[in-house]
């Protein structure tokens, strides 16, 4: 059976990280339908807004976009789509692995974690909403709810549990946040009885942060606040060799966004160096969340071998004298 999905090729090098990556979708007859659907600069001139509503309800629609990264104008009266389209669909949970690939300037090998970043509340509240600033104190709120909670944890577990993880680490700061760090710590606590199957750690973040630096083999799934998940999955990120190879899912329960974590990259738009993985593993990503874990194992173990085997074609960024459209060409053969 076919099943559409919303297409956003975005900004910058955004058309041609995603006309990579489709090209090995295709190669993998997933069976997939791209609708194409305007955003960022593209719909800015056409539409005069960044993100017009007859894309928002295609994304509804189908439940599921892979996105290319887009660019933000700088200026007032412009707030990032990525937040908006956050808020708009109720993404809730930003999904983001670290796993390490061979070739990668990076500390350590062997690494295979998940991030699980609570992606609505936390301290990124709402335009307004979040600050008192007459221009000599600002005060921020940073807003942890039950609901919010336990619906991140329990994902958390969940992720854990299909996807044969033995670990979960809640990342909070409850001794000095009590009120909203420490509801999330309890609430933490309480769905972890519901899994006796999967180990429960606690950590706190600064002791989190020395840890994944001196040790990242003990994590297997993260679960935090939208602040610290932010940052900790920036490091994550730098663990495994940069944001080249860092996807990101934005998971809610109607609709399911995929993107590389990286930027439009404007620097190096149009050269045909721009390195397709980040959002080939978001790809791979959103293939897991369709059910069809072999061909997302499949692009994984893709890029795994053409970055052992085929230096050539690999992209500069990578120490490669490839180029994108080689990085692509190079995975369709694989797969
Ligand atoms: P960036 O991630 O676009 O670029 C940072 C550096 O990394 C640049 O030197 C760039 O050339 C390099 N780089 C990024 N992706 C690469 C890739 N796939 N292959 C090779 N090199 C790569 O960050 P920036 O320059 O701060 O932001 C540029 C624009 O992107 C801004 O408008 C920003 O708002 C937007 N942005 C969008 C997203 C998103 O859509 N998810 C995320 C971050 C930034």
């Amino acid at each position: 059976m076919s099943q559409s999905i919303a297409v956003i090729k975005g900004d910058g090098i955004g058309p041609e990280i995603m006309d990579a990556t489709l090209r090995v979708l295709d190669a993998l007859d997933c069976g997939l339908t791209y609708q194409h659907i305007d955003a960022g600069l593209g719909a800015l001139e056409k539409h005069g807004t960044l993100i017009p509503q007859e894309s928002l309800d295609a994304i509804e629609k189908y439940g599921i976009a892979l996105k290319g990264p887009l660019t933000t104008p700088i200026g007032k009266g412009f707030s990032s789509i990525n937040v908006q389209l956050r808020r708009h669909f109720d993404l809730y949970a930003n999904v983001r692995p670290a796993i390490s690939f061979p070739g990668t300037k990076s500390r350590y090998d062997d690494i295979d974690m998940i991030t699980v970043r609570e992606n609505t509340e936390g301290a990124y509240l709402s335009d307004g909403q979040e600050m008192i600033d007459d221009g000599n104190t600002g005060i921020s709120v940073i807003k942890v709810t039950r609901k919010g909670s336990e619906r991140i944890v329990r994902y958390a577990f969940e992720l854990a549990k299909n996807n044969g993880r033995k670990k979960v680490t809640a990342v909070h700061k409850a001794n000095i946040i009590k009120t909203s760090s420490g509801l999330f710590l309890d609430v933490a606590r309480e769905i972890a009885k519901e899994y006796p199957e999967i180990e429960f750690q606690e950590m706190i973040v600064d002791n989190a942060c020395m840890q994944l630096v001196m040790n990242p083999h003990q994590f297997d799934v993260v679960v935090t606040t939208n602040l610290f998940g932010d940052i900790l999955s920036d490091l994550c990120a730098g663990l495994v060799g940069g944001l080249g190879l860092a996807p990101g899912a934005n998971i809610g329960e109607k609709a399911a966004i995929f993107e590389a974590v990286h930027g439009s990259a404007p620097d190096i738009e149009g050269k045909n160096i721009a390195n397709p993985c980040a959002l080939l593993l978001a790809a791979a990503q959103m293939l897991d969340h369709l059910g069809m874990n072999e061909k997302g194992d499949a692009i994984r173990q893709g890029i795994r071998s053409v970055l052992e085997t085929r230096r050539d074609m690999v992209t500069p960024d990578m120490g490669g004298t490839g180029s994108t459209d080689s990085f692509a060409q190079a995975l369709v053969e694989y797969v």
